[in-house]
């Protein structure tokens, strides 16, 4: 995979096109680049929202703070498809009975999908 680094203006672009492809339009969503201390640890972007007012807030790491060595290369667009698409799995994540299981499940769905959007998106 290729190195994927974006300024904060880029993403924001890369936000707008993802949210209309994506169909969530109709959510608030604001993008920052923030260093490690800001996330939780060992993460490459992170998103929180509030279903009910359908607001979101994606966080991606600052390239700065990206460890060295590991098998994927940081791709901020990667992690910005995948941020979103957890907020189509929301109301189930919020509904789910166990929900430590179930948020494996989706990771892998959601993992598998991004890649997928990606491969088609930059054919
Ligand atoms: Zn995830």
């Amino acid at each position: 995979m290729q190195e994927v680094i974006l300024s904060q203006e880029e993403l924001e672009e890369r936000l707008a096109y993802w949210q209309e492809k994506l169909r969530l339009r109709d959510w608030i969503i604001t993008i920052r680049i923030v260093r490690e201390k800001e996330m939780d640890p060992n993460r490459a972007a992170e998103i929180s929202w509030t279903l009910s007012k359908k607001m979101a807030s994606v966080r991606i790491l600052d390239p700065i703070d990206y460890p060295d060595g590991l098998m994927a290369m940081q791709d901020m667009e990667n992690s910005l498809v995948h941020e979103l698409l957890h907020l189509h799995f929301a109301p189930i994540h919020e509904d789910a009975h166990d929900r430590e299981h179930y948020e494996v499940f989706e990771e892998q769905a959601i993992e598998s999908i991004t890649h997928g959007l990606i491969a088609v998106a930059r054919k």
